[in-house]
């Protein structure tokens, strides 16, 4: 017997998780450019359905996110009774790998995937399996390798954070055809609403028709990530099993209003998409003209991998940046100590990130 409580045996062994840095604290206010946010702010029309809340604080949510999961079902063709709201993804994302993983269980996930993954893996007491990526890319043939008889769970993010690349929806359907039937396809397309890629689908073609396939979604990389709104789609027995488990007032009155209201503003969305395909395609082109090399990307960020010279790597470009007043994400934690993450923002803050990234190390 323990002389004190002891956490279920996966928990401890969750690497504490390192936020980007903030850079408070100089007396120099920051371009915060480190967490994906919306470069556009959020949908006016979210605002003010948020805003409505304010004086019905005392009233309970409606239990089932009705309204925002029909809002949902109209704008993407689906049906209402196969969607979970969740409070963000992140909610979602454990919500799953609780209800699928326990211990002996094994999940797997991609070498540079989202590091939530490992952490929602491990907190149900299950073993992360990690798939080698190969070009900063999910690889379908080392996932597929990677499954063994323990596998319960797959979690893709696509297209990923923080490599901004993807699978087109051929190689989802390789993927998802590779596995065997009792294994949870997990498909994460945070960043849907950004890729302008043709062969790309956020995955509900094949939520449709499968038993063993979920797309998750969310709308902090849209412009609510403080409101904290995410959904699944997916089979009826997974949307059954998992509703027994989330709490019965998950997600709060403001944030099922302002996610139904931003849902359903599809133009906001797609002048989000526009302005961001625009100046994350000229940062790219930008910065890819001398010695910094950038992933491709589909999402509303790039990946810069720097130099291996001195003065003239990631920490350095890092403190740089820090010093001019932008702040991006340091990627040591990703096992990528020579890149950083930089968001899509303001025309002004990609203006001066590209102009401070081409003059340094050259002066
Ligand atoms: C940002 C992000 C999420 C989600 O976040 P929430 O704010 O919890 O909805 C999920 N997956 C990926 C890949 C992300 O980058």
């Amino acid at each position: 017997m323990s002389d004190r409580p002891q956490p279920q045996p996966g928990i401890l062994k969750i690497a504490p998780y390192v936020p980007g840095k903030s850079g408070a604290g100089d007396g120099v206010s920051k371009v915060k450019l480190s967490a994906n946010e919306s470069p556009l702010g959020a949908s006016p029309k979210a605002i003010a359905a948020y805003r409505a809340f304010a004086d019905r604080l005392e009233i309970y949510p409606e239990g089932t996110s009705a309204e925002l999961r029909q809002a949902l079902a109209e704008v993407h063709g689906i049906e209402a009774d196969r969607i979970v709201a969740g409070s963000g993804s992140d909610e979602v994302l454990h919500l799953l790998a609780q209800t699928y993983l326990g211990e002996g269980d094994e999940a797997i996930y991609c070498q540079y995937g989202f590091s939530v993954y490992p952490i929602v893996i491990q907190g149900a007491s299950a073993t992360p399996v990690v798939a080698p990526e190969a070009d900063y890319t999910a690889s379908v043939d080392a996932i597929l390798a990677a499954v063994t008889a323990q596998t319960r769970m797959i979690f893709l993010a696509n297209p990923n954070n923080p490599t901004g690349t993807y699978l087109n929806v051929a190689e989802l359907r390789r993927l998802q055809n590779g596995l065997r039937p009792d294994i949870l396809l997990v498909i994460d397309s945070a960043y849907a609403e950004y890729v302008t890629a043709e062969d790309y689908s956020a995955g509900m073609v094949l939520v449709r028709d499968s038993q063993n396939t979920v797309m998750v979604r969310t709308f902090s990389k849209m412009g609510l990530a403080g409101v904290r709104v995410g959904w699944f789609y997916g089979p009826d027995h997974v949307v059954d099993a998992v509703n027994r488990l989330r709490g019965p007032f998950n997600v709060n009155v403001a944030a099922q209003a302002a996610g139904a209201a931003a849902a359903r503003d599809t133009a906001f969305t797609q002048a989000l998409c526009d302005y961001n395909a625009k100046w994350r395609d000229w940062l790219t082109a930008e910065l890819s003209s001398n010695q910094l090399r950038v992933t491709p990307s589909q999402g509303n960020f790039i990946l810069v991998h720097f130099p291996d010279v001195d003065g003239q790597r990631a920490p350095d470009a890092f403190q740089m940046l820090m010093n001019a007043g932008y702040v991006v994400r340091e990627m040591g934690g990703y096992g990528l100590p020579n890149a950083l993450r930089i968001s899509i923002g303001s025309e002004e803050a990609m203006r001066a990130v590209a102009r401070l990234l081409k003059n340094f190390g050259t002066e």
